[in-house]
């Protein structure tokens, strides 16, 4: 059984790896003269920093299952702060607790907090006896959460944590899609924070395991085990342009949906008509090296979160060298900050200078911090974060339909199918090999 995979972002190293452990015979071939696609480390101020993401997930299995598959497992580090604090009405203000993606499950927590005024609060308070049907169908995020606690609680808790992460307007994104968690205690009953609640007391999870993991040198690592692992069988340097030019029994494509749809379109239509239909936002990130000496701040948790009605440039700030011992040292301090998202590219646009003096001014307003970086770096990733709007499952089982029928030897799939996180990803990428490898998937 000859593979070829298409892509050797997470999701394609993954593909590859999936497919050689069932015994086939893999050809990963990407496009860019390295692997790894937005998973990307390099030395900022003499240290190992990643230019995209930083972390993966804990509470889902496929990233520490790779890890530990690839002998990793060991050197698995968990941020050693938790706390993060939202920017909010004119200060740094820590997150209530509990919650769960900004959805506060204690009421007076909130209203301690000030992310929200007194007449946020007293909104959100009535959250557990509104009336109200559970969610069906699917809906927006901010749909739900301002429908059921109020505007304030929407714009200044839950977009911050949740579209920022999506690089996307709560109000546009599927919470089917992007916060299964959510949609699934909204489906148990009207009350979104009663179930939630319940949902956390019935859960065997240990509430003190970490909830995200790195590792030491950076995910890079992560890319460069699994370019190891596939050694000649990785192709670097080799965009593919036409599916007709492999040699390869079954194909597995784990391109962005863009490149994906072209390269699709002389095999299915339809397929390549939906993938079109998937917007991306573009992002940027500027990771900060200063001097510790000149950085009079605790910088006591993992970093803030900045909502867009603040009208701030960056949306995020990583306090990078508290969150991670591995990062910074006594004498150097690490921020990395995030910038722009779906339908803003202003910080994309900028030059170098310009976004450098907006994000400088960004954090004297919000943390004091008044003083020149030693170091700067900025990395642009232009259309790189799938937006899942409402509908989006039902149009990705759509594409996958179309191909069933149309090209059963090819499967497609990436961060813009089920999940954008680097371990939804993974799971992606090993899903479509071991469905490629099947015996009954029909040959091309
Ligand atoms: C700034 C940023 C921060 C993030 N932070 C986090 C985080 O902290 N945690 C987390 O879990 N996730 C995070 N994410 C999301 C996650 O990093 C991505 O969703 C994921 O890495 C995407 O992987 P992928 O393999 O699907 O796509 P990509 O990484 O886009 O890989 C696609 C690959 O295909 C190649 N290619 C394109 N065209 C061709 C062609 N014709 N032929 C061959 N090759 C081709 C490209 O060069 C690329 O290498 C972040 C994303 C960004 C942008």
């Amino acid at each position: 059984m000859k593979i070829a995979v298409v892509g050797a972002g997470i999701t394609g190293l993954a593909a590859g790896y999936e497919a050689a452990k069932a015994g086939a015979e893999v050809v990963v071939h990407e496009s860019a003269g390295r692997a790894g696609g937005r998973i990307l480390t390099s030395e900022l101020a003499g240290q190992l920093v990643d230019e995209g993401p930083d972390a993966f997930l804990a509470r889902v299995p496929w990233g520490v299952e790779l890890c530990r598959e690839l002998g990793l497992e060991g050197g698995m580090v968990s941020p050693s702060q938790r706390a993060a604090f939202v920017y909010s009405r004119g200060a740094l203000r820590a997150l209530p607790q509990p919650n769960v993606l900004g959805v506060p499950l204690d009421f007076d927590a909130l209203a301690a907090s000030g992310i929200v005024s007194p007449a946020g609060a007293d909104r959100a308070r009535q959250e557990p006896d509104l009336a109200g049907s559970p969610l069906a169908g699917d809906e927006s995020v901010g749909a739900l959460v301002r429908r059921r606690l109020g505007d304030e609680v929407a714009d200044r808790l839950v977009d911050p944590l949740i579209g920022g992460i999506n690089a996307s307007s709560i109000d546009d994104l599927s919470v089917r899609a992007a916060v299964p968690q959510l949609a699934e205690a909204a489906s148990r009953g009207p009350s979104l924070v009663r179930e939630l609640r319940a949902l956390a007391a019935s859960s065997a999870a240990d509430p003190h395991a970490p909830v995200f993991y790195t590792l030491p040198d950076g995910l890079g690592r992560l890319v460069d085990e699994l370019a190891d692992h596939l050694g000649a069988r990785l192709r670097l340097s080799s965009p593919v342009v036409d599916l007709g030019d492999l040699d390869a029994d079954r194909v597995v494509v784990t391109l962005p949906a863009a490149a994906a749809s072209a390269l699709v379109a002389p095999v299915s239509q339809i397929a390549a008509d939906l993938l079109c239909g998937i917007d991306y936002a573009s992002v940027a990130l500027v990771s900060l090296a200063f001097d510790a000496a000149e950085v009079d701040h605790p910088m006591a948790g993992s970093g803030y979160l900045i909502p867009a009605v603040e009208g701030r440039t960056i949306t995020a700030c990583s306090w990078a060298s508290s969150k991670w011992a591995h990062v910074g040292s006594a004498d150097t301090v690490v921020l990395r900050l995030s910038a722009g998202r779906y339908g803003d590219d202003r910080a994309v646009a900028m030059d170098d200078k310009a976004l450098l003096d907006a994000v400088q001014a960004d954090l004297a307003a919000t943390m004091g911090l008044d003083t020149a970086p030693q170091a700067a770096r900025i990395s642009r990733w232009e259309q790189s974060l799938p937006q899942f709007r409402p509908g989006h499952l039902e149009l990705v089982a759509d594409i996958e339909r179309a191909l069933a029928h149309d090209a059963p030897w090819l499967q497609v799939t990436g961060a813009w199918a089920r999940g954008l996180g680097v371990p939804a990803c993974i799971h992606q990428g090993r899903q479509a090999a071991r469905a490629g490898v099947v015996e009954n998937a029909a040959a091309r």
